[in-house]
């Protein structure tokens, strides 16, 4: 969405403060300004930031975390009336299912809160590559030549909240990266196959690990004239049918950069996301989600050589936290989520001074039908261990 369509998304136009003077303010201005807003809305507004945020937004979030920790955080969040969700569009959505859940909105007396995202921009290259018009139209192809009433959906938390909902609709969950294999064992309780959409490494490196062989795990290309590019056969014969889908900063982790550095520097150990390509992911020393990455490197003792595969402002964070340790980015190329990365100390201080203004900007709202489905399949989630 262009920044123009912004002014028509405020609940108060005519307050809206005009985006382009804070783009000539310098960071130390921004900075101050943002803080002078935080200090004036207390405990009612609540910054979330992303791990792969850029460091002097990080630097003005009250809670850090992935997606789905602050997703949580804000749904638990009792004083505030506002979030500022400093990640992506799925995120946003996400926190504003679980903050409006209808029992916490009763509690707050029919209060919703209000989430906004500081640039409508901050999409996911990952989740646009599974639009629901593609999802729905595969489900109806591969009900063809094999019976959907046996294949669970599930879909990474990475996707559109339509995504989640069909999920719901259709005996579905979510999942994260940390939990993707819980996820599929619950899945196999109740079908014979697993439909996992958008992400197709995240999918395929978790059902490897669970003993599947990657045969049994055709690609659905929604672009395909029929049955996404594979065969009746193809799909009879499959465990997880995975969806081409991947995350733009993930992919370009490669096999040559794992044995570039392990002939480089003897005795580092190799430590990415399960997003990474499967070459990728099964020379890795140790594979696990975002938080898992953190406390791998929070708790190992200094000296620890380390090569990381993933977003590279939480390495170079990473990297500055931890000098006992010693720690490589697993690229030579700059991998860094460019949707993320648009939001900034402009956009943040822009959203903050109308928001204090009264002029409710890029505010995320999820319709309520969506929202039911959605949290059907997100509850369903929680209750796997
Ligand atoms: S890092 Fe990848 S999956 Fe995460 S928000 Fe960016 S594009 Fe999406």
């Amino acid at each position: 969405m262009s920044t123009d369509n912004l002014v028509a998304l405020s609940a108060n136009p005519k307050a809206v403060h005009d985006l382009a003077p804070y783009k000539t303010l310098d960071a130390e201005e921004l900075s101050a300004r943002i803080e002078a807003v935080r200090q004036q809305l207390g405990d009612s507004l609540l910054i979330l930031g992303h791990h792969y945020q850029q460091d002097e937004v990080i630097a003005h979030s009250d809670l850090r975390g992935d997606s789905y920790k602050l997703s949580q955080m804000a749904a638990e969040s009792e004083k505030c009336q506002t979030i500022v969700f400093c990640g992506v569009h799925f995120m946003a959505e996400t926190a504003d299912m679980l903050a409006n859940r209808p029992e916490k909105i009763a509690e707050r007396d029919g209060r919703r809160v209000s989430v906004l995202l500081p640039d409508m921009a901050a999409g996911c290259s990952m989740a646009d590559m599974a639009a629901i018009q593609q999802v729905e139209a595969a489900w109806d192809d591969m009900s063809e030549v094999i019976d959907t009433d046996q294949v669970i959906p599930v879909t990474y938390i990475n996707s559109a909240a339509s995504l989640k909902a069909f999920c719901g609709r259709h005996g579905g969950i979510v999942c994260t990266s940390s939990n993707a294999k819980a996820v599929i064992e619950w899945a196999f309780e109740r079908g014979q196959r697993v439909f996992f959409f958008p992400d197709q490494h995240l999918g395929r490196n978790t059902a490897l690990e669970m003993g599947i062989e990657e045969s049994q795990m055709p690609v659905w290309d929604p672009f395909a004239l029929e049955l996404g590019g594979n065969s009746e056969e193809q799909l009879q014969s499959s465990r997880v049918i995975l969806w081409k889908g991947h995350c733009s900063v993930h992919q370009m982790f490669r096999a040559e950069h794992v044995d570039s550095f392990r002939k480089q520097h003897p005795g580092i150990k190799i430590l990415v996301h399960p997003e990474c390509p499967r070459e990728v992911n099964d020379l890795a020393d140790v594979s696990g989600s975002t938080g898992k990455i953190i406390e791998t490197v929070q708790s190992s003792p200094a000296g620890t050589k380390w090569a990381i595969g993933t977003e590279l402002h939480l390495v170079n964070r990473l990297k500055a936290e931890h000098p006992e340790q010693e720690i490589h980015f697993l690229s030579p190329v700059v991998c860094m989520c460019a949707t993320m990365y648009r939001i900034d100390l402009p956009h943040l201080c822009w959203t903050l001074e109308n928001l204090r203004d009264g002029a409710i900007v890029n505010q995320i709202e999820v319709d309520q039908e969506t929202a039911e489905w959605s949290r059907v399949a997100l509850e369903r989630m929680l209750a796997v261990r």
